[in-house]
């Protein structure tokens, strides 16, 4: 299967919109998000909004790295170096990005590095 970059950076970029689209309405969700948060919690806060606040915060972080994800790859399309892992500069394999379009890593090198987070 031969993967089309152009199609491949529509995709992404919609999936950027999405990103961003999720992170505007999770912080109009957020029971936080009109007090400064570095604010010490009163001791009279409302636990469920503490709660909602720290899945606001969990959720923001995930949304966060995949869009960092996927401005790298915008990167390597922009580079040219995309479906080359970033690591050891192999090619990625055509059916990984197929279903992982975001990916940077091959997937040996992101195992190795999965090991290493650990
Ligand atoms: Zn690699």
């Amino acid at each position: 299967m031969k993967i089309d970059i152009s199609s491949i950076k529509s995709k992404i970029e919609r999936q950027r919109e999405n990103v961003f689209a999720a992170i505007r309405r999770l912080r109009r969700e957020d029971p936080f998000s009109t007090t400064d948060r570095s604010l010490i919690v009163e001791p009279a806060t409302d636990a469920a909004a503490l709660s909602g606040h720290e899945q606001v915060v969990v959720l923001e972080n995930k949304l966060k790295h995949d869009l960092l994800e996927i401005e790298r790859v915008l990167a390597k399309i922009k580079e040219g170096t995309y479906g080359t892992c970033g690591n050891c500069k192999k090619k990625i394999d055509d059916g990984r990005l197929a279903v992982k379009p975001v990916s940077i890593y091959c997937v040996s090198c992101e195992k190795k590095m999965e090991k290493t987070r650990k």
